[in-house]
């Protein structure tokens, strides 16, 4: 049996591992942290069960596929139901609005309490549509690094198209057009925060993103985002797929004569022979910690991180029957808050909160009468800033922020906290700079060009995750292995 080794047990680590498996490969996972999962965490306080990291589980299907592909049926692995209610949203000015997955009544909704009209809102969701038809096959789907992606009937389709991605103005402008109501711009303008990335600077091309959670729905694993982790780890070892937890890979090793090939990689000094190697590791750690003597890219290397996160996990004793599972609550002058994190690399007083509480679906994740509170703010990548000082002050605007629109002194209720910022999550997920998503989609050429899934200078050599093609977040991680997928078929025998 040819031999693979992956590097990481993040999602997409996990995600080509049973890829490979399926594929007839004997396959090892060598891990750093003592469990899988990566920045798809879970930790447990006094009764509050909280998953660390992502939140919104979008496009299922990818997941799902993985259970058919080995001959599976998912539902007998994690159940995850679709969301009726998206989001609560709350404005400063005592604006409430619900998105619920029925477009119309979200429309309306909108159209009833602000000035901007339901047509508006579906004529955006229009567009995000149109977006998405015209990139998802190029840009999400293939490597945008191989000349055959663009032999497809359907690439070229797209490639004349491209006029219509809306690539050369800012999501924020495009979206100040779209809209009479600036709150509704400032809810349309939050989605460039889903890969790490800023509204003022972005290309309104990140308008598809709505598309996923408006067109194809928001889910909730039944029991918790962990439970995808838990279930995908079941199913690999299932196909004989070995994990090696607290096992820190040091190098990647190919040989040196003609054309470098792929040979293993090396852990606590001792060398693991492989034919093909997968990294899940941030693509920057990989070149200067596992492959120190390959020429770096560069240019790419040095593009701007996404931004970071800055998480309280607050065990609330109480019930806040206003919130539901996600909520957000914005910010007065959204683009201060974005110029603090992208220019200043601070946290501006009044920051958007957003508040995630799975205990509103899944009882067991909180005690009787109480609540478990994920509650996130968007901060900038780690810079040196003096975070211990940052995060008290944020800390303080945020409860003040809380109790001013709930009107109730949240504070005496948090009866547990723990807290996750850029150092940690550095720290934790080997994630550079803490950004959540790799580099950040700030301008069209990071936006569009992030590092192949495969190495153009080492033959058997593939990268996956979220900081490489085609991007970050739990579906284009899951892609970044289905395209290493389609390649290998053709490379390795
Ligand atoms: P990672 O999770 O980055 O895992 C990489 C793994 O490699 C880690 O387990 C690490 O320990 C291991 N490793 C590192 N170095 C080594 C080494 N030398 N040897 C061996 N192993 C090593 N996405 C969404 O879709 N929806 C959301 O709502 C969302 N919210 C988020 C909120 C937060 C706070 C965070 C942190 C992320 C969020 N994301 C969200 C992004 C999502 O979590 C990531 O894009 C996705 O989980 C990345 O997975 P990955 O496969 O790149 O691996």
């Amino acid at each position: 049996k040819p031999k693979a080794i992956v590097i990481g047990a993040g999602i997409a680590g996990i995600a080509s591992a049973i890829r490979l498996a399926v594929k007839g490969y004997e396959v090892d996972i060598f891990e750093a942290n003592s469990k899988p999962g990566g920045k798809l965490g879970e930790i447990k306080m006094n009764g509050f069960r909280f998953d660390t990291g992502p939140s919104l589980f979008t496009m299922p299907q990818y997941v799902d596929e993985l259970f058919k592909l080995a001959g599976k049926n998912p539902e007998d692995y994690f159940e995850y139901i679709k969301l009726k209610e998206v989001c609560r949203y709350f404005y400063e000015d005592g604006l409430k609005l619900k998105a619920t997955a029925d477009l119309d009544n979200f429309a309306k909704d909108i159209e009833a309490k602000t000035s901007s009209t339901a047509a508006e809102v579906k004529h955006y969701l229009k567009k995000s549509e149109t977006i998405y038809e015209v990139t998802h096959r190029v840009f999400l789907e293939r490597s945008l690094h191989k000349l055959k992606s663009y032999l497809h009937w359907d690439t070229l389709k797209s490639i004349f198209r491209f006029g219509q991605i809306d690539a050369f103005r800012t999501q924020a402008k495009a979206n100040h057009s779209f809209f009479k109501d600036e709150r509704i711009t400032q809810l349309f303008n939050r989605y460039a925060t889903y890969n790490g990335s800023d509204p003022y600077q972005a290309p309104a091309t990140l308008n598809v993103i709505p598309h996923f959670e408006y067109h194809f729905g928001a889910f909730l694993p039944k029991n918790g985002m962990y439970s995808i982790i838990t279930a995908l780890v079941k199913l690999a070892e299932e196909l004989g797929i070995r994990f090696h937890y607290g096992q820190k890979v040091e190098e990647i090793l190919y040989t040196n004569n003609g054309k470098p090939k792929i040979q293993g990689v090396k852990v606590n000094d001792k060398n693991y022979q492989a034919d093909v190697v997968v990294s899940n590791l941030d693509i920057w750690f990989t070149y200067k910690n596992l492959l120190k003597n390959l020429p770096e890219p560069k240019k790419l290397l040095n593009q701007e991180r996404s931004s970071s996160a800055l998480i309280f996990y607050w065990g609330m004793d109480g019930n806040y029957s206003d919130l539901g599972l996600h909520n957000i609550f914005f910010s007065k002058d959204y683009q201060s808050e974005f110029n603090a994190i992208w220019k200043d690399k601070t946290i501006c007083a009044d920051p958007t909160v957003y508040i995630n509480i799975t205990s509103k679906h899944i009882r067991n994740d909180a005690p009787a009468n109480s609540e478990n509170w994920f509650v996130m703010i968007n901060v900038p990548a780690n810079n040196g800033q003096n975070w211990d000082q940052l995060i008290k002050e944020a800390r303080a605007n945020i409860i003040k922020k809380l109790n001013r629109i709930l009107n109730r002194n949240i504070e005496k209720d948090i009866v547990s906290e723990q807290i996750l910022d850029p150092r940690s999550i550095e720290s934790k997920t080997g994630s550079y700079q803490g950004s959540l998503y790799g580099n950040s989609s700030n301008n069209q050429f990071s936006a569009f060009l992030r590092h192949p899934n495969f190495s153009s200078k080492v033959k058997n050599l593939y990268f996956c995750g979220g900081s490489v093609h085609p991007g970050g977040g739990i579906p284009l991680a899951l892609l970044s292995a289905k395209i290493i997928d389609d390649d290998i078929s053709s490379v390795v025998h």
